[in-house]
């Protein structure tokens, strides 16, 4: 009767997780647990939004466990401490995990590896967060790619050789073990409540990942690459967070996609490509953070390294994170992201835009920033979103590219529905003024809206001027 420990951390499903699968398939009895360890993510560990999710997804796979007669068992401290006394209580002989790929995530396991091989315990590791490894897709020299389109054209045409995702593990094969802490020990939670809006908008775990993941399909993946550039449709499919905390495995994805697209009448079927290449600048991004570790706190093109960023200032970074920059979508974006935990994409590409080249603040204040607010707070994506927009990114949007935020507004949000949900202190007004209130300064008066904190078009114009000069030098 062989014991294994199958150790959870981003991977918080019982479908199609692979070291789970491959512990059950090899081992009669499995102890599941999970070791909470926010100091060996440094200097990256879990925002507060983040930690928000994680209480409760782990509050899923617990009730998803008690299902199949089994428990979660949750520990909090060094995590090869724990694994050893787990070991020596279970006598179990393997470790499984799914592999991570932030460097801080990497380091840590590489060296729990090597301990835990030194005393004879067998670990063996599997991919339940991408399509492929990083070191999987190389160019034709053998090395990383740097531009998307190459990469995703290679690792395109390698999905249709995927298996199919694995079901979840059969009853009564679980161990037990004392010493388990409470959940709320961990203190995930925020003592000062903000996460009203949060709850009503959010439903962690795995069960609540496949019904968004079914929602999508049935209401906004057949008009996905119209809507999905528009903040005020549920255009997206909003299954960032549950992708970030392993609830769900883009190979689930796929497969849900393709199940759905044949269920359909051929002249009704979906275009599935468009959302399956977003999945590719995901895995594009972890294919980044892999082979170019130190980008999360370095520019990704070192000609940025003398870039002229003004020195921080608090009281702009305030109004910029509070949504108080008097520029209507740049608020309302900013608002979501207070309220919900989620901004949807058009917006932060606006946001960032305006902090990095109106505003001309580092873009790693900006990252920062998301990475406490955001539900989704991914290493990988959260560095290549901000240095894309900075410019300073693997294939990013050239520095001149500055996103005006009021075209923005009236081409994505034509009829001010976004902003009017964001905005209440600007919902009355007609619409030409709800995207440019500053025209009409006598109507602001009495509503609490501020004015706009810098000239769009004369900050456009400096940070051009700066980029050029730094060009030069
Ligand atoms: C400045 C900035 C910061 C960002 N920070 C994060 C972050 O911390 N975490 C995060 O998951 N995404 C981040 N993104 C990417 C993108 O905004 C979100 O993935 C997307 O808005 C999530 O919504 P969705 O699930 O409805 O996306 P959908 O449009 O439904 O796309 C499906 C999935 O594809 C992936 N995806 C889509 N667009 C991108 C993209 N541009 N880059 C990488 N992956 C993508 C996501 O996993 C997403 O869930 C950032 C983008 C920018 C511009």
């Amino acid at each position: 009767m062989s014991t294994a420990l199958v150790l959870f951390r981003r991977d918080l499903r019982l479908i199609d997780n692979p070291a789970l699968a491959a512990a059950c398939s090899a081992h009669a009895g499995i102890l599941p647990v999970y070791i909470h360890t926010p100091g060996e993510n440094d200097p990256w560990p879990a925002g507060a939004a983040s930690r928000w999710w994680l209480h409760h997804s782990l509050t899923s796979l617990q009730t998803e466990l008690r299902r199949l007669q089994g428990s979660l068992h949750l520990r909090e401290g060094d995590s090869l401490c724990i694994l050893r006394d787990l070991i020596k209580q279970s006598g179990a002989a393997t470790v499984y995990w799914n592999r991570r790929y932030e460097p801080a995530a990497i380091a840590c396991d590489t060296r729990i590896k090597a301990a835990l091989r030194d005393h004879g315990i067998e670990v063996q590791t599997y991919n339940a967060a991408l399509w492929r490894e990083p070191w999987q897709i190389a160019n034709q020299q053998g090395e990383p790619y740097r531009v998307f389109t190459p990469y995703w054209r290679n690792l395109r045409a390698q999905l249709e050789s995927t298996p199919p995702p694995a079901p979840e593990p059969s009853e009564s094969r679980w161990i037990k073990l004392p010493g388990s802490v409470p959940l709320r020990a961990l203190q995930l939670l925020p003592t000062i409540r903000w996460d009203g809006e949060m709850n009503k908008t959010w439903r962690p775990g795995e069960t609540g990942a496949r019904q968004m993941l079914e929602a999508f399909c049935h209401e906004a993946l057949g008009d996905y690459a119209q809507a999905r550039d528009l903040p005020a449709r549920h255009g997206t499919s909003r299954l960032s967070p549950h992708l970030h905390f392993g609830e769900i495995s883009p190979r689930q994805i796929h497969f849900a996609l393709l199940q759905h697209a044949r269920r359909l009448d051929v002249r009704q079927r979906p275009d599935i490509e468009p959302y399956l290449r977003q999945l590719g600048w995901r895995e594009f991004a972890h294919h980044l953070l892999y082979h170019f570790p130190h980008t999360p706190m370095e520019n990704f093109n070192s000609r940025f390294d003398g870039f002229p960023w003004q020195p921080p200032d608090d009281a702009l970074l305030t109004r910029w994170q509070r949504g108080r920059t008097g520029i209507p979508l740049v608020d309302a974006g900013m608002r979501e992201l207070w309220h919900t935990g989620w901004m949807h994409n058009r917006v932060r590409m606006v946001v960032a835009s305006f902090l990095t080249k109106n505003l001309r603040q580092h873009w790693h204040h900006g990252a920062h920033w998301f990475w406490d607010t955001l539900v989704d707070a991914n290493l990988a994506n959260n560095t290549l979103g901000w240095q894309w927009v900075a410019g300073s990114g693997a294939d990013a949007a050239p520095y001149f590219r500055v996103f005006n935020p009021v075209a923005q507004a009236k081409k994505f949000d034509p009829q001010g529905m976004y902003l009017r949900r964001w905005l209440p202190e600007l919902a009355q007004l007609p619409l030409d003024l709800l995207h440019e209130p500053w025209r009409d300064p006598s109507q602001l008066t009495g509503r609490g809206y501020p004015s706009p904190m810098i000239d769009l078009a004369e900050s456009r114009k400096q940070a051009l001027a700066a980029y050029q000069a730094s060009k030069m030098q």
